[in-house]
């Protein structure tokens, strides 16, 4: 079932130079070395993005890969391997999707817009599951990319393709749409934000309907194409608007039902309904261009209207949660097929916090494969990732339960049975999946397992820190190391959770204030790196232990070690040295270089592995001279150490603005703290390239009507205006939101709307004034996020977002997210 082409067709098919040493059949297009699951039958492209993909030819070969497209052959010998080598890897990678779609005569959606696109491919494979057998992108694979590889997984059981489009910059287009080849196009909503990408935002529209350009039939928002109506008048085109009656869908009518939204709307004629299960304005949108493209694609009114009833919320994210008795939960709530599984495993692999790794799996509901295909391909991915503990949950995984070959495995006929056994099966110090089908109810299984958790939580994007990472590599010459600040629980963000996401994508070196916090890395399975900022010489038996690098700054410290490593008979022990370039804190200033020179020089026991020192204010031009000052005596320092030494060291002196500000400053390695977490006051707020990852929310606890006359808190401080609401909510200063924030010095998010603090700040709660918004008890409130940032917050209570960020306290529960 799966599609096989021999390496000589795809060498043809992609037009490849390159000598064909062993034949081989390939079912499995690889762009990640991480990801490799069934090594025979896969070929690894090398592309060329952040890091150089030949960098990784190595690596895939050990694990087994023998097929390579590649633009240049690696210098090594590698026996049996075959290399295909093309001018671009990215274009033969889409050629040879092009080519895969081309074998096959089904219809294809093809879906773009700015906001909706996942939800309404998820969406319409719910509505139209029943009689197809769809193919889709998993998750929302939709780049230059992501595109080619979900197109590759389309096979002749399919007969619906649908497939998103994302595009960044002009020209990609083309190229998505000579990949998906789409027969339906539908435009999902098209917003006004300014794209970077583009001069305007009608250009960026333009590029966007070149997706559609061989389309049969298009699907839109009248009011979206207004400028476009005579280019598509030669097309067959479904239109649907709010406003233009002559629309072939003229919703006319919406009104809220008991918490659902009744569409009322005309379509040939005559007039039809639609029950939507939400009522926000994006998903109402969303649901209109489903039933449009149900319509138009032949469905009857009333079998839209039954479905879309019974449409469901689309979570595209996992969550990483604490879980009871030390584990870690993985929480998906996604569609269970292969693609996502595979996804999910992934990220259970990324986590090194636990030996044990478990997964809990429902049947999955998956057209297009046979019932033991599907299984064995289940099986092999289980065992692939090497999972200890196998739970299974469903009829079709009981009967097919000899095919997993897993140390310990027990299966369930439904979720109220495993439910049942739970406590039997003593999960402990694991890290659990949870990944099963809507049906199955999984999400009682992870109530069972998750902590509970006091109502105000931290959310860590895991995504958002990727490509804040991302963000500064781009900034950095090759070759230039990045030493990831992750001291006081990197930032308030998290420990463990953040390190793995850190070590999985390859930085370089981590940095902790403390032997402790570095110790518990370690026993995370963290295996980087790790310079310890403050080691203290109790401690040093632990930090050699633990194979962490202390930061030696002054004589004292040094001498401890030294007598330490003496006692220990270590040898050649790595260390840093901290130069005090002007910071006055800790450091060797410049007239003690000479004689630390003299130590090192006859020194066997420790080896130097870099010299640093910190910026004052790299983000400040105020400054701008001193740091020029710094960076002198910096180098002056660095110059007499490697002379001394006889061998060059690491050099580091950035901090995160220091990146952005002083590209002459990034010698081998930088050190990005607050800008990994969102944070760079070097970086505009407009550029979209730097996130936030966190998000500190809690909840209303009550709500109260309350006079002008009346005081509100402790110490009678608070009062309305006038006559109105407060709302109180579950955070106080024990969670880090300071008193200073009392009395409309803070700002809360409630229901969108920016609403002050009303009379003191007590220790677990704390009062808003909602008089002029809508709440209700129980509801979400926002106290910072990428919309009221930590930024606004320490210019409120005139502080610097590092204080707000690590202050949040570890009473707050943080879960991570990953998409
Ligand atoms: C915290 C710290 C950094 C990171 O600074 P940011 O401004 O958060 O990037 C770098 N170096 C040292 C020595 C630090 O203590």
């Amino acid at each position: 079932m799966q599609n096989s082409y021999t390496i000589n067709e795809i060498k043809h098919i992609i037009t490849a130079t390159g000598e064909i040493v062993s034949d081989a059949a390939i079912s499995i297009l690889l762009t990640d070395t991480r990801r490799i699951n069934n090594p025979t039958c896969s070929l690894f492209f090398a592309l060329d993005g952040r890091r150089d993909g030949h960098d990784f030819i190595a690596d895939a070969y050990t694990a087994g890969v023998r097929n390579f497209v590649v633009n240049h052959q690696p210098d090594t010998i590698m026996p049996d391997a075959n290399f295909l080598v093309v001018a671009n890897v990215l274009d033969a990678l889409q050629v040879l999707a092009a080519h895969h779609r081309k074998q096959f005569n089904l219809d294809v959606i093809g879906i773009t817009g700015s906001n909706g696109k996942t939800i309404i491919k998820e969406w319409l494979y719910q509505l139209m599951n029943p009689e197809r057998n769809i193919v889709r992108n998993p998750k929302s694979y939709n780049s230059q990319i992501g595109v080619p590889l979900s197109v590759w997984q389309i096979n002749d059981t399919h007969n619906l393709g649908i497939f998103e489009a994302g595009i960044s910059i002009p020209g990609e287009m083309d190229r998505l749409e000579a990949i998906i080849q789409p027969t339906i196009g539908v435009l999902t909503h098209m917003g006004t934000a300014h794209d970077e990408g583009f001069e305007t935002p009608q250009d960026k529209l333009i590029e966007k309907l070149k997706l559609f350009k061989n389309c049969k039939q298009i699907v839109y928002n009248y009011e979206a194409l207004l400028d476009h109506h005579e280019e598509l008048k030669s097309r067959e085109c479904f239109v649907w608007s709010r406003q233009f009656n002559l629309a072939d869908l003229y919703v006319f009518s919406e009104t809220t039902i008991q918490g659902k939204y009744y569409m009322r709307a005309i379509y040939k004629e005559k007039e039809i309904e639609c029950l939507v299960p939400f009522r926000d304005e994006a998903s109402v949108e969303n649901a209109i261009v489903c039933w449009a493209t149900m319509l138009a694609m032949g469905y009857s009114p009333a079998d839209a209207d039954e479905r879309i009833e019974r449409l469901s919320t689309v979570s595209m994210r996992l969550e990483l949660k604490h879980g009871i008795n030390d584990c870690s939960i993985i929480d998906d709530s996604y569609n269970s097929d292969i693609q996502s599984l595979e996804i999910a495993l992934n990220f259970l692999n990324q986590q090194n916090q636990h030996q044990k790794k478990t997964l809990i799996l429902s049947d999955i509901y998956q057209s297009g494969l046979q019932q033991e295909a599907l299984y064995k391909q289940v099986a092999q991915l289980v065992s692939a990732k090497q999972i200890d503990r196998f739970i299974g949950v469903g009829t079709f995984l009981q009967e097919y339960k000899q095919l997993f070959d897993v140390h310990q495995k027990h299966f369930y006929a439904d979720t109220a049975s495993l439910l049942k056994d739970l406590s039997k099966l003593h999960l402990h110090e694991e890290t659990i999946l949870i990944k099963g089908s809507r049906s199955f109810g999984f999400e009682k299984i992870s109530r069972a397992l998750v902590q509970k958790a006091h109502e105000t939580i931290l959310e860590i994007n895991l995504n958002t820190l990727l490509s804040n990472l991302n963000f500064y590599k781009a900034k950095l010459e090759p070759g230039v190391k990045i030493m990831a600040m992750v001291k006081a629980f990197s930032y308030g963000s998290g420990t463990f959770e953040v390190a793995n996401m850190l070590q999985y994508n390859k930085v370089d070196y981590l940095a902790v204030a403390y032997t402790d916090e570095g110790i518990a890395l370690r026993e995370t399975g963290i295996t980087l790196p790790i310079m310890v900022l403050n080691p203290e010489p109790l401690a040093y038996d632990k930090l050699v232990t633990y194979k962490l690098e202390p930061a030696l700054y002054s004589f004292t410290l040094l001498d401890e070690f030294v007598k330490f490593a003496q006692e220990e008979e270590v040898l050649g022990y790595p260390v840093h040295i901290k130069i005090d370039s002007g910071m006055h804190r800790v450091g060797f200033e410049a007239f003690e270089v000479e004689p630390l020179c003299d130590l090192l020089e006859i020194n066997p026991y420790i080896r130097v592995q870099s010299v640093y020192s910190h910026f004052v204010a790299s983000d400040n031009e105020l400054h701008d001279m001193f740091t020029m000052q710094q960076i002198n005596i910096f180098e002056t320092a660095f110059k007499q150490i490697e002379d001394a030494l006889g061998y060059t060291v690491i050099k580091h002196i950035s901090n995160t603005s220091g990146i952005s500000r002083w590209p002459n400053a990034r010698y081998d390695m930088v050190r990005l703290g607050i800008g990994l977490y969102g944070v760079d006051a070097a970086v505009p707020r407009e550029d979209t390239g730097l996130q936030p990852v966190a998000t500190l929310k809690t909840t209303v606890s009550q709500v109260k009507k309350v006079a002008a006359a009346e005081t509100i808190g402790y110490s009678r401080n608070g009062s309305l205006k006038a006559d109105g609401k407060i709302a109180t909510v579950r955070i106080g200063y024990a969670d880090g939101y300071l008193r200073a924030f009392g009395n409309g010095v803070g700002k809360m998010l409630v229901n969108g709307t920016l609403v002050p603090t009303v009379g003191n700040i007590t220790m677990d709660m704390c009062m808003l004034d909602v008089s002029n918004v809508e709440v209700k008890e129980g509801d979400e409130v926002i106290v910072f996020n990428q919309q009221q940032r930590i930024e606004d917050l320490a210019q409120q209570i005139g502080t610097i977002p590092y204080e707000i960020l690590t202050n949040v306290s570890q009473r707050v529960k943080r879960v991570y997210f990953y998409e």
